[in-house]
């Protein structure tokens, strides 16, 4: 019944046991104190920058690990099995921003701080009135000297109470039609007038997790700071970073739906019930058989597209397709694994309970299965 992604290797598998003591020694420990506080404690991100867990997927010269992509599925997927929450994605996606688009100077200034933990990053490009739909971005970023005068507001996002590099997706010409006219800056918001921050959002899982929302008036940002040789760039910039994005929640699906299986097998065959074990029951055994089957399925596509990506032929609408189809199968899943729980997997105190709550938004962020499914269609 093993299976063994082929893009795993020896120095991979070392990596990975690494991964997973760091985070059972350091972030297990500390879950029920992120959950009651709502964010990770600020020092977890200098802990993960000396223990090697940021910008593993970011060349060495700025101060990353020198891997690709599957160092950070890696990652992503030992989080997941732990359920851990804690958004050194987020500090990827943002990194990969910097990497594509930012001047030689800019990633020399921001990723080496990045890869250290000492600057935690957030991608904050949705707002009260523009979520799904970009074009409704009304936050401005206006030339004045050697600033742009940055207004408006943006909404959950994730590592907000800590971040102190955001990606701002801003509207730079304010007169351009629709997806015209948005650029994406760089604002370090430590101690920066005008800068302010919402109180944690109570969502119903990720309660681990900083969600918050952003606000600026008046915020004075170095011309400089501007991602790309010209303004106006951003929602290509956002089109062409978002398969990455994409992929790796499909990672954290396709890794909470194996967890959520390999712990529900335990528990099916130690609950009794009709002076047998639950798994002793035919339902209990095919609704098993269905869950396994689902997530060996979702993890070969998903192998398929980490092999496409490496080799840099991962394409918007296969990713599109991983996104929409894995997550839509976790919730699934971990619904089904939730019943065979009875009123345990209703009870908070149990790992199920929290993941299918946690595993919930995969559908809505980083682009609305719909929107998936919009993508897809289109490119028929
Ligand atoms: C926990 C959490 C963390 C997040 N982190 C971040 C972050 O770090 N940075 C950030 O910028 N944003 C973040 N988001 C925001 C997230 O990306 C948005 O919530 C998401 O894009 C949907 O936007 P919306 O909430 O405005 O919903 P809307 O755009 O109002 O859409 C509502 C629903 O309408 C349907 N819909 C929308 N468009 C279409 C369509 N074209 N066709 C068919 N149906 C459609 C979908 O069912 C969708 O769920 C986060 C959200 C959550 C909940």
């Amino acid at each position: 019944m093993t299976y063994q992604s082929p893009w795993m290797n020896d120095e991979l598998h070392m990596f990975r046991k690494t991964v997973r003591r760091f985070i059972q020694e350091e972030f297990l420990p500390c879950q029920a104190r992120w959950r009651q506080q709502r964010r990770p404690d600020a020092d977890a991100w200098t802990q993960a920058g000396a223990a090697g867990l940021l910008l593993t997927d970011v060349p060495e010269e700025y101060g990353g690990g020198g891997g690709n992509i599957a160092h950070e599925a890696v990652i992503v997927e030992e989080l997941a099995r732990a359920g851990v929450h804690f958004g050194s994605l987020n500090q990827s996606i943002l990194a990969h921003y910097i990497l594509a688009y930012g001047t030689e100077e800019q990633k020399q200034n921001w990723l080496p701080r990045m890869a250290r933990g000492e600057l935690v990053g957030a991608i904050a490009m949705t707002e009260p009135g523009a979520g799904s739909d970009l074009q409704g971005i009304k936050t401005s970023a206006v030339r004045h000297d050697d600033c742009f005068m940055v207004n408006g507001s943006k909404t959950f996002i994730t590592n907000g109470a800590h971040a102190s590099i955001i990606g701002l997706a801003v509207k730079t010409d304010m007169s351009a039609p629709g997806l015209k006219g948005i650029s994406v800056i760089i604002v370090e918001p430590r101690d920066v007038v005008g800068y302010s921050l919402g109180a944690p959002l109570e969502k119903i899982g990720m309660h681990g997790q900083d969600t918050c929302e952003l606000f600026f008036d008046g915020v004075r940002v170095p011309i400089g700071n501007l991602l790309g040789p010209a303004e106006g760039n951003g929602f290509r910039q956002m089109m062409s970073q978002l398969p990455y994005e994409r992929l790796m929640v499909a990672v954290s699906a396709v890794a909470t739906s194996e967890e959520a299986v390999r712990m529900t097998t335990k528990y099916v065959k130690e609950r009794r019930a009709f002076g047998a074990p639950l798994l002793d029951l035919q339902n209990t055994r095919f609704k098993m058989a269905e869950c396994q089957t689902a997530c060996r399925i979702g993890r070969i596509f998903l192998d398929d597209c980490i092999d496409s990506f490496l080799k840099g032929r991962l394409d918007a609408t296969t990713a599109a397709m991983a996104k929409y189809w894995l997550t839509d199968c976790e919730c699934h899943v971990l619904d089904e694994c939730l019943q065979l729980h009875g009123g345990y997997g209703y009870s908070i105190e149990y790992p199920i309970a929290r993941m299918w709550a946690d595993s919930r938004v995969h559908r809505i962020y980083a682009g609305a299965n719909e929107v998936m499914k919009e993508i897809i269609g289109c490119s028929l």
